[in-house]
C-alpha cells in the first residue's frame, strides 16, 4: 500500500540539551523509518525554547543535521507573551503547558494563560498540554478569545467527551491522541515499570475504549515521541515519556487490518488533517510504502531513535514501513546508514 508521508505534530527531538536521549539525526531518521516526513518539535528542552534567540539558534543548529522536515514550537512562559512578533516569524506554533510534565515549562496562572491566548495570532497553531479540568480551561480560553486551540495527547474519557461536546457546540477546538493511549493501559504501564511512565499517564481500559469509540472526534494521531535512555527509565525516578515515531504507522494500519478504521481515515489522521491544521507544506514526490500482512513482532531494539526501545515491544503488527520517499529520495529499511539530508526547517 502506498500512502502519503505522515505528519507528526508532537515530537520531542531533545535538542538542545538532551543528545544522550536523541539527536536531530537520530530523531529524524526515526521519523523516516516510521513513514513520517515532517515533525513539529516541542520546546521543553534544555534550555527551553522560550526566547526568539534560543529558538532561532536551535533551528540554525539542526538545519544541516535533520533528515526530514522539522518545525519547532515556541514555549509559553509566565513572562514571554510580549515577544509575539518575533516568535511568530520562526515558530510553527505556540505550546502552552497547563499541567506538570518533563521539563520546566509550565504556566502558573490563569492571567498568564489568558495573555498568551489573547496575544498569539488566531491564524497560527496554539497547542496545549491540558489534562482533566485544564481541558475545560483551555476550551474556555479559546472560546473567550475567539481563537482555535489544539489539545495535545487526549487520554481520558471525560476529556474526549468534553471535546466532542465542544465541537458539537461549534467551538474552535481540535485534538490529537497518541498510539500509546490507544493501545496501552495503566495495567500495561505497571508491567512496563519505568518504561511505562508517561504524561498523561496511561489510563484505564474504559478510557482507552472511549478514545476508540470517539475516533470521529479526533483530528490527528500524534506520537508524543519522547525518548529517554534505558538508564534513565530504569532509574528509581524515571522521567515521563516514551518513543513512538517508528511504531505509529504499523499500529494504525494494524487497526485498519482489524477493521477498526478505514485506510482513508488512517491517512486523514496521520497525514492530511495535521498538515492542514498546522499549515505544513506537503513535500513533492513523497510517499510511504507499507507492507501489509505479517504478523510481525515489534522488536525490543534496533530502532533509529537513540533511545532504542519501544513500549510496544513484542506486540504483533500487521503492517510495516518498507520505505519512505521524501522529495524523490527513498529511505528504505535496508539503507539505514546511507540516509542523506535534503529537507529543511519550516
Ligand atoms: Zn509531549
Amino acid at each position: 500500500m502506498v500512502i502519503p508521508g505522515a505528519v507528526d505534530v508532537h515530537v520531542h527531538l531533545r535538542h538542545p540539551g538532551g543528545s544522550h536521549k536523541e539527536t536531530p539525526e537520530t530523531g529524524t531518521a526515526a521519523a523516516l523509518a516510521g513513514g513520517v516526513v515532517a515533525i513539529l518539535a516541542m520546546p521543553n528542552t534544555l534550555p527551553p525554547l522560550a526566547t526568539p534567540a534560543d529558538l532561532r539558534a536551535s533551528l540554525d543548529q539542526i538545519a544541516t543535521r535533520i533528515r526530514c522536515d522539522v518545525g519547532a514550537y515556541y514555549g509559553a512562559t509566565d513572562t514571554n507573551a510580549d515577544m509575539i512578533a518575533e516568535q511568530n516569524a520562526i515558530a510553527c506554533g505556540l505550546k502552552i503547558y497547563l499541567n506538570d510534565t518533563y521539563g520546566p515549562l509550565r504556566l502558573e496562572t490563569l492571567a498568564a494563560a489568558a495573555q498568551h491566548f489573547s496575544a498569539w495570532p488566531a491564524s497560527r497553531p496554539l497547542v496545549v498540554h491540558a489534562e482533566g479540568l485544564m481541558t475545560a480551561a483551555a476550551i474556555g480560553l479559546a472560546a473567550a478569545h475567539r481563537r482555535p486551540v489544539h489539545i495535545a495527547h487526549v487520554s481520558r474519557r471525560e476529556e474526549i467527551e468534553l471535546i466532542a461536546a465542544a465541537k458539537e457546540a461549534g467551538l474552535p477546538v481540535t485534538c490529537e491522541v497518541t498510539p500509546h493511549h490507544l493501545w496501552l493501559t495503566h495495567a500495561d504501564g505497571i508491567a512496563l515499570g519505568g518504561y511505562g511512565e508517561v504524561r498523561p499517564a496511561l489510563a484505564s481500559a474504559a478510557d482507552r475504549d472511549a478514545l476508540w469509540s470517539h475516533l470521529n472526534v479526533v483530528d490527528c494521531i500524534a506520537t508524543d515521541h519522547a525518548p529517554h535512555s534505558r538508564e534513565e527509565k530504569e532509574d528509581v525516578s524515571p522521567p515521563p515519556g516514551m518513543p513512538g515515531l517508528e511504531t505509529s504507522l504499523p499500529l494504525l494500519f494494524t487497526a485498519v487490518a482489524d477493521g477498526r478504521l478505514t485506510a482513508d481515515r488512517a491517512v486523514e489522521l496521520l497525514s492530511t488533517t495535521p498538515a492542514r491544521l498546522f499549515r505544513i507544506p506537503t513535500p513533492a514526490h513523497s510517499e510511504v510504502r507499507l507492507e501489509l500482512g505479517g504478523p510481525w513482532s515489534v522488536p525490543d531494539s534496533g530502532f533509529q531513535t537513540r533511545a532504542d526501545w519501544s513500549p510496544f515491544a513484542g506486540m504483533a503488527v500487521r503492517a510495516r514501513v518498507v520505505s519512505t520517499t521524501l522529495r524523490g529520495q527513498s529511505h528504505g529499511m535496508a539503507r539505514k546508514s546511507s540516509l542523506r539530508r535534503e529537507p529543511g526547517t519550516f
